[in-house]
C-alpha cells in the first residue's frame, strides 16, 4: 500500500520500481508472480481493471502493446515473465462474469475474503454476503482450475476462540471449502474504523494476545499438508493499530511453536528453500500422492518430499465430471485440470541454472507425466487442461507439447 501510494497507484511505475529494487537486491526477476492487492479489484470500473492489468504486462514487457491480448502474447517470451497472477476479491464478487474476466486477465490464483464461516457473524459485522456465497465462489474457481486461497480472520465480533477453532476445523473437514492456502489475519482494531468505535463503547473486546497466539498455534497444527499458510498477521504499521494482535505477534507464534515442538505441516513451512536456509538436512525426494474430495470433484495432490517431509515440488490436479465451460461444452466423461505445478529450488535465474536447479526441473517433468498418466489411465480423461501463468505457457509448449486453447494450455492424452 505504501509502495503503491509512492507511485501514485500507477501499475507501470510500481512494477518498474519493484523490478529494479529486487534485481538490486540480487533476486532473479525472470519469473514474476503478481498480486493485485487491496479492496475488491473486480468491483472497480471495468475499463480501469483492463487498463491496470494491461499496464502490468506492459511494464514487465518493457514495451507498449496495442491491447491486453497482445501484451499477454508478448509476455509469453519476455525477459520478465508473469508465471502467476493473483487477484483478491470477495465471495460475492466472484460469479461467472468475474471468472471469465479473470481468465482474460491471465489470473491463476484467487484470494477470497472469507474471514469466517458463520452467517450470524457475517450479519453482525455487516459483511454483506453469506456462507453460501463462499461455497459458490470456491466451486466456480476450482471448476475453472484456479488456485483458491482464503483470508481467515479469527476474533471477529460475535465469535469466541472455541468457535474460531471449530470453524477452522470445518474449513478442512467440509468438502465445500478445503482452500489451497490461507492467510491468517487476526482481527485488529484499526484507527478510524467503526470497530474502533465499538471498542471505545465497550461493544467489542479483542482476545488478549496470549489467547490469540494460542489460537493461531491450534489452527496451524490442524492444517492439512496440501495447504499453504502464506501469512500470519496482517502487515499494518503498529501506529494505526488501537487494539488486538500486532504485527510482531507473528514472530511470537513461531517461537512458541518451536518451544513446544509443535510443527506446522503447511507447504510454506516445508518448502525446500526455507528449510535449506534454516540449516535442515535435506534428503532424497520421493513422489507422494494424496487424494481428497473438494467442491464436487477429486483433488489429487502430488509432491516430491524427503523423509522429513521437506517439499521439493508439488502438483495440484482436479478430476471433475463437469466440462470446463467454453473450452469443451460438449465433452463427455472426466475433465482433468492442473491447477498448480510448482518446484521449489534455489532462486537462480533461468540463464544461470546450475546442476541443482536442473535436477529440480526434472522433478517438474516427473510430476506432470505422472499426473497425465493418472488422468488418462485411472480416469479416462481425454486431455489435460492447465491453467498456467501467461509467462509459463512457453514452458508447457516447448517442453511438453501443449498448445493454447482459449485461456488454457491443453494436450491430447490419447496420443
Ligand atoms: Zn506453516
Amino acid at each position: 500500500m505504501l509502495r503503491a501510494k509512492k507511485c501514485d497507484f500507477d501499475a507501470k511505475k510500481q512494477i518498474k520500481l519493484r523490478l529494479r529494487v529486487l534485481s538490486e537486491m540480487g533476486h532473479p526477476t525472470d519469473k514474476v508472480e503478481l498480486i493485485v492487492m487491496g479492496g475488491t479489484f473486480l468491483a472497480y470500473p471495468k475499463d480501469y481493471q483492463y487498463q491496470f492489468i494491461k499496464d502490468c504486462f506492459d511494464a514487465l514487457n518493457g514495451e507498449e502493446s496495442a491491447d491486453l491480448e497482445e501484451a499477454k502474447r508478448v509476455n509469453e517470451t519476455a525477459n520478465h515473465r508473469c508465471t502467476g497472477l493473483c487477484i483478491e476479491t470477495r465471495p460475492d464478487w466472484c460469479g461467472q462474469e468475474e471468472i471469465d474476466r479473470m481468465l482474460e486477465f491471465g489470473t491463476t490464483r484467487v484470494e477470497l475474503g472469507v474471514q469466517t464461516l458463520d452467517d450470524e457473524i457475517y450479519r453482525l459485522v455487516r459483511r454483506g454476503h453469506k456462507v453460501e456465497d463462499v461455497v459458490k465462489a470456491t466451486t466456480l474457481l476450482r471448476e475453472h482450475s484456479f488456485k483458491v486461497h482464503y483470508h481467515w480472520m479469527p476474533g471477529l465480533p460475535g465469535s469466541t476462540p472455541e468457535q474460531d477453532l471449530e470453524l477452522s476445523r470445518e474449513l478442512f473437514d467440509d468438502a465445500r471449502f478445503k482452500p489451497d492456502g490461507l492467510k491468517l489475519y487476526p482481527t485488529m482494531v484499526v484507527e478510524g474504523t467503526e470497530l474502533e468505535r465499538w471498542y471505545q463503547e465497550n461493544r467489542y473486546q479483542p482476545y488478549d494476545v496470549n489467547t490469540m497466539v494460542n489460537l493461531m498455534i491450534d489452527i496451524k497444527s490442524i492444517v492439512p499438508k496440501y495447504v499453504r499458510i502464506s501469512r500470519v498477521v496482517r502487515d499494518i504499521p503498529g501506529k494505526f493499530i488501537i487494539a488486538g494482535c500486532k504485527n510482531s505477534d507473528g514472530g511470537v507464534v513461531r517461537r512458541r511453536m518451536k518451544q513446544r515442538a509443535i510443527e506446522c505441516k503447511c507447504i510454506r513451512c516445508r518448502e525446500y528453500g526455507h528449510r535449506a536456509r534454516d540449516g535442515w538436512e535435506i534428503g532424497e525426494p520421493q513422489m507422494v500422492r494424496m487424494d481428497y474430495e473438494a467442491s464436487g470433484g477429486r483433488e489429487i495432490f502430488l509432491s516430491f518430499e524427503d523423509e522429513a517431509e521437506t517439499l521439493f515440488g508439488l502438483l495440484r490436479m482436479r478430476i471433475q465430471s463437469k466440462p470446463v465451460s467454453k473450452l469443451e461444452p460438449e465433452m463427455k466423461g472426466n475433465s482433468a485440470l492442473i491447477r498448480e505445478l510448482h518446484i521449489y529450488g534455489p532462486e537462480v535465474p533461468l540463464s544461470e541454472q546450475k546442476e541443482g536447479a536442473a535436477q529440480h526441473k526434472g522433478l517438474g517433468k516427473a510430476l506432470l507425466r505422472e499426473a497425465e498418466r493418472i488422468a488418462g489411465e485411472e480416469f479416462q480423461a481425454p486431455r489435460m487442461i492447465i491453467l498456467s501463468g501467461v509467462g509459463a505457457r512457453e514452458y508447457y509448449r516447448t517442453e511438453f507439447g501443449y498448445s493454447l486453447q482459449g485461456d488454457y494450455m491443453v494436450r491430447d492424452l490419447s496420443s
